[in-house]
């Protein structure tokens, strides 16, 4: 498994992605979704041209924190975050991802209230609407983003989304779609008050050229860029 050659040749799809859309490819982030990898990969991974990290598990990003494996990158978290974990996570990376209850945003904005800090944030919106999932209801979106709107130790700088697993290729454009509808429409709302709203964390591995068609102005590649995850991990399926 070559990381280098895996990075560049991700970062060719996403500009190409870019540009096939009409877009400008520096508009688009590659996040590396870090689950699993050691802190070797993270290294070679930040040596090859990653500037961003993603971080699912809290325990994996204590532990590279630690090793300081994400020297010269910056680390977001991206997993579902519990409340009674935000003190392990606030004020360590520069952008929480999945942030999709009041009570998680208001454990968020406590926290950084006592760092003395603002926390930057993106809104999880569960837009396949699946049971099983994360984020908060397309419709209940508007709502959440007045309340963080509010909050005087977060800053509100976008969406994410994970959309249902499928094998199907095109099958997420209409959830990405639908994204980019409700990131144009929360922003147009809003826009005195969310003068950061500019991110719109959407696509993996399968998609992400898609997501980019349609407006992501961040991906979240794994896979792609370090081979496939071992299929025992609880991680794996999500
Ligand atoms: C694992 C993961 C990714 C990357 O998935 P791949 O299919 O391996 O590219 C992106 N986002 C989140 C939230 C993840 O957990």
């Amino acid at each position: 498994m070559n990381i280098q050659e895996h990075v560049r040749a991700v970062q060719q799809r996403v500009a190409a992605a870019a540009e096939a859309a009409g877009r400008d490819p520096g508009e688009i982030t590659l996040c590396a979704a870090t689950k699993v990898q050691t802190d070797e990969s993270i290294r070679a991974a930040i040596a090859a041209g990653i500037t961003v990290c993603g971080e699912n598990r809290v325990q994996e990003l204590t532990a590279h924190l630690a090793a300081d494996a994400y020297a010269g990158a910056q680390v977001h978290f991206i997993g579902h975050l519990q409340t009674n974990k935000v003190n392990k996570v606030v004020g360590k990376v520069s952008l929480i991802h999945s942030v999709d209850s009041p009570r998680l945003l208001q454990a968020i904005d406590a926290q950084a209230a006592k760092l003395g800090i603002v926390q930057d944030i993106l809104l999880e919106v569960n837009i396949g609407g699946e049971e099983s999932k994360g984020g908060v209801a397309p419709g209940e979106t508007g709502d959440l983003a007045a309340l963080a709107a509010q909050m005087e130790h977060v800053r509100l700088c976008g969406l994410m989304a994970i959309p249902p697993i499928s094998q199907v290729p095109g099958a997420n454009r209409q959830f990405f779609q639908k994204m980019a509808q409700l990131f144009v429409d929360i922003k147009k709302e809003m826009a005195h008050n969310l003068s950061n709203f500019n991110c719109l964390s959407m696509g993996m591995s399968g998609d992400f050229e898609d997501a980019i068609a349609e407006g992501a102005t961040l991906v979240r590649v794994g896979t792609a860029l370090f081979g496939p995850r071992p299929p025992m991990h609880p991680d794996n399926t999500k």
